[in-house]
């Protein structure tokens, strides 16, 4: 695993772990855990996660496990564990041979729990769900007992065994802590730690009837992992306390410490898994890897790099306190590291046809372009020049305003490592006004400089040789919502932003990318970040994905809207 350069800002969590360290407590080690349900795509949130947790292990020379927290059985699969696993690897972290399953602790988990019953401290409980909240009481009123709170240890004992091996409905007992229904924290008051669920488990079968609670599991599963700082999401410092309690009755030493820490809220952004599922699964996108989606695979196919998202969370840093972050920083991230990596190639989107009718018909010169202007270890390519070429639409206005330094009558431009042209005339379709095409002069004196008159040429456009550009299809994808909040104000689904794909066909792409290796990422030059979409390229056929632009345009077009 990489090691940060530079030692890393102190935060709070640092903070603990140091003094942990000063004062002695696990022997110095430092053990962390990463424990995704798989019953998702993990996103930019676990990202976060995924990079304080083995950032711990590796700035203290400690160890970070992964492990699949697949206690419920609803919703989770071996599709999810293999993206879990992938993603993970991809955003650059090593678990070497700590890859745990909190099924495998089912029978363990089982013999805590009797341990439980055994000393007073679980019954089980035959109240149904409405019931059971009939008794919690409220965050003002305290909590009623349960008639069943007060069985025998043997009952409980021969109750749970009977649950195990399945002679209860679904639903019709669990089994609970016994700790304190009037506590001023509604989790204390006698949590359940196990329920009787009918639900086949992707890793254990039908072996299991009953289930073990979140808090249950969660805790003994970081205690049986030697896992010394538990770290995990805000909403978690209620259970802190259950916790403790649990561990503290089960575990005799190394006892786990929860840490919890602000979880991440992306503006323009949805992090719940719940919505995640519903956008993949209403299909407003085209899966978890929709290069819209805040999925870790979405970015991949996206073209944003590891290196970009590890930098992103570095920034963003942990806090105590929620906070939205916006996505611009995210972006800035992705744009910072292509920047230095992304070698340079042209690409034109909504092609119109130059025609130079002084360069000689048959012709072709090949120019040598350099990869990357501040870097000359990426070399350099041919691309190919000819009489017919490509430029943007938009870079011709037939009636400009005077500021506008591109390419219109009576004017000249540069094209890009190439030379300087001027207008000459244009040829539209008679019935429908529209340019077809656009004739120009070309001045051979300025290929490799500036026109030896001293005139000076202020634009520069990009373009691509007509005969040897690629055809291709250029993805631009824009944000999935048109509000920072999205779902604040109703329904999430209604925040959808209808311009979050633009589909082009008919892209013309210079000749080297005809057969660039899906994956690989390029600026295309005036354009933005691209990256070679790696699930619909097609030999000779790429599909590009518009990573980012090159300057945020959000706050000029949500202006327009
Ligand atoms: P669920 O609501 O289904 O529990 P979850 O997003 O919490 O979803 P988990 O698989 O339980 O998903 O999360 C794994 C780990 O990632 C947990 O430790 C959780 O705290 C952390 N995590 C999840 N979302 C975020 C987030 N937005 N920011 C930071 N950490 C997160
Ligand atoms: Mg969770």
């Amino acid at each position: 695993m990489e090691q940060p350069a530079a030692p890393l800002p102190n935060d709070f969590i640092r903070d603990i772990i140091d003094e942990d360290l000063k004062t002695g407590k696990n022997l110095g080690r430092v053990a962390t855990r990463f424990p995704p349900e798989p019953n998702g795509y993990i996103h930019i949130g676990h990202a976060k996660s995924v990079c304080l947790n083995f950032g711990l292990a590796g700035q203290y020379r400690g160890t970070c496990n992964l492990r699949m927290d697949d206690t419920d059985p609803l919703g989770e699969s071996m599709e999810f564990v293999e993206s879990i696993i992938r993603d993970v690897r991809w955003l650059g972290f090593d678990w070497g041979d700590r890859l745990f399953y909190a099924s495998d602790y089912f029978e363990k988990l089982y013999a805590f729990a009797v341990e439980l019953i055994k000393k007073g401290d679980a019954y089980v409980c035959d109240l149904n769900a409405d019931e059971m909240r009939e008794h919690r009481g409220t965050f003002t009123e305290p909590g009623k007992a349960s008639p069943y709170r007060n069985r025998s240890i043997d009952e409980n004992l021969d109750l749970f065994a009977r649950m195990r091996r399945g002679e209860f409905a679904d639903g019709s007992r669990t089994l609970r802590a016994k700790i304190d229904m009037g506590s001023a924290n509604i989790v204390m008051r006698d949590p359940v730690l196990y329920r009787i669920k009918r639900e086949p488990h992707y890793r254990t079968g039908n072996a299991w009837v009953i289930y073990p609670m979140y808090d249950f599991a969660h805790c003994l599963s970081d205690a049986l992992e030697g896992i010394t700082h538990s770290i995990c999401t805000l909403e978690f410092e209620n259970n802190r306390p259950l916790y403790d309690w649990i561990v503290a009755r089960l575990i005799e030493k190394d006892r786990p410490r929860q840490i919890e820490f602000a979880r991440l809220n992306l503006s323009y952004t949805v992090l719940s898994k719940r919505r995640l599922i519903e956008l993949v699964q209403k299909k407003y996108v085209s899966g978890w890897d929709d290069p819209r989606m805040p999925t870790v695979t979405g970015m991949r196919r996206r073209g944003y790099t590891p290196e970009a998202i590890r930098q992103f969370c570095q920034a963003i840093g942990v806090a105590k306190n929620d906070n939205l972050i916006d996505v611009a920083l995210l972006e800035h991230c992705v744009r910072e590291d292509l920047n230095e990596k992304a070698p340079r190639a042209m690409c034109v989107l909504r092609p119109l046809k130059i025609i130079l009718d002084d360069y000689p018909e048959g012709k072709v010169e090949q120019i040598q372009c350099a990869n990357h202007p501040q870097r000359p270890d990426m070399g350099t390519r041919r691309v190919p020049f000819s009489r017919e070429l490509y430029i943007e639409q938009d870079d011709f206005l037939e009636d400009p305003p005077k500021k506008y330094n591109r390419l219109a009558p009576g004017r000249e431009v540069r094209l890009r490592n190439a030379y300087i042209i001027k207008f000459e005339r244009l040829v539209k379709d008679e019935q429908s006004g529209r340019i077809i095409e656009i004739h120009c002069s070309h001045d051979p004196a300025t290929k490799d400089g500036p026109p030896a008159d001293g005139r000076k040429v202020q634009g520069v456009i990009h373009w691509v040789s007509a005969r040897h550009a690629v055809t291709a299809e250029v993805r631009i994808y824009d944000r999935l919502f048109r509000i920072a909040d999205p779902g604040s104000e109703e329904d999430f689904l209604k925040d959808l932003n209808p311009d979050s794909l633009e589909e082009l066909a008919g892209c013309q792409a210079e000749e080297s990318l005809r057969d660039s290796a899906p994956g690989s990422r390029y600026q295309f030059e005036r354009l933005g970040y691209f990256c070679v979409d790696e699930k619909d390229t097609k030999p000779g056929k790429p599909v590009f994905n518009r990573i980012v632009p090159l300057r945020d345009s959000w706050a000029k077009i949500s202006d327009k809207k």
